[in-house]
């Protein structure tokens, strides 16, 4: 294990073109459940709170669902080690965007600048009408939140159930994985698609493929070039700190 700890170490020091390709995993010790296993939000919540012919058609008591639940754990969470290590290495210049499937903006929250939201952020809100953003901070979320501008009801900035993955979003991150020389993938299991297929597109393009999971995930036996079988937190922990940042 601390053998590919150090071979990552080395590939990412000779690297040219870093970028980061992030699941729920990464998330955990922020105290925001996976949506899959134990103790996720699956088992807990029903799918159709996040199914947008539901939230059409159910949206006060979707909203409030939500407000309950899933907020009152999303809004208080913080940046852990891993997401600072993910910061401190794009400030440093070594790593150039982050591709992520979280709608937990701790990427931002830790001060990464290029962050690729394939599902959204679930901090922000977007008319179904005109497609307005507003911060979720602007609300009080007992009450439906409406747009301030034509009154249409508001809907999380994230993709329900039924959604198509924000083009822009995925556009750039196609662009990334062409550009890359190294992916770090770190805590996604690679079955939530067209997610998945980025980390093979970076393979395509010859990129180097470090991958950091507890457990083999979907990629590990197919692209994987670096396995680090740790949690986020302690492998970047760990790679952090041979970099001089
Ligand atoms: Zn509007």
């Amino acid at each position: 294990m601390q053998e590919a700890v150090q071979g990552a170490i080395n590939v990412l020091g000779k690297s040219k073109y870093v970028i980061a390709f992030t699941g729920a995993g990464i998330s955990v010790a922020s105290g925001i459940p996976p949506f899959r296993g134990e103790n996720g939000i699956w088992n807990k919540y029903e799918e159709k709170l996040f199914d947008i012919n539901y939230f059409i058609n159910h949206t006060q008591e979707t909203w409030s669902m939500l407000c309950d639940g899933f907020y009152a754990t999303t809004l208080k969470a913080t940046p852990n080690a891993a997401h600072v290590a993910i910061a401190q290495l794009e400030q440093g210049g070594l790593l150039k965007s982050v591709i992520t499937q979280n709608i937990d903006n701790l990427h931002t929250k830790a001060g990464n600048k290029n962050v690729c939201e394939l599902h959204g952020n679930a901090q922000r809100l977007i008319c179904m009408k005109d497609n307005s953003k507003y911060s979720i901070y602007n609300f009080d979320l007992q009450v439906t939140p409406r747009c301030k501008l034509c009154g249409a009801i508001l809907k999380p900035d994230f993709v329900f159930f039924g959604e198509m993955l924000p083009e822009y979003a995925l556009q750039m991150s196609i662009k990334a994985c062409s550009m890359c020389d190294v992916m770090l993938v770190i805590g996604s299991t690679g079955t939530v698609y067209p997610a998945a297929s980025l980390p093979f597109e970076a393979k395509k393009h010859k990129a180097t493929i470090i991958e950091i999971n507890p457990s083999h995930s979907a990629f590990t036996n197919n692209i994987t070039d670096i396995f680090i079988p740790l949690k986020a937190t302690k492998a970047m922990t760990e790679i952090i700190k041979h970099f001089n940042l």
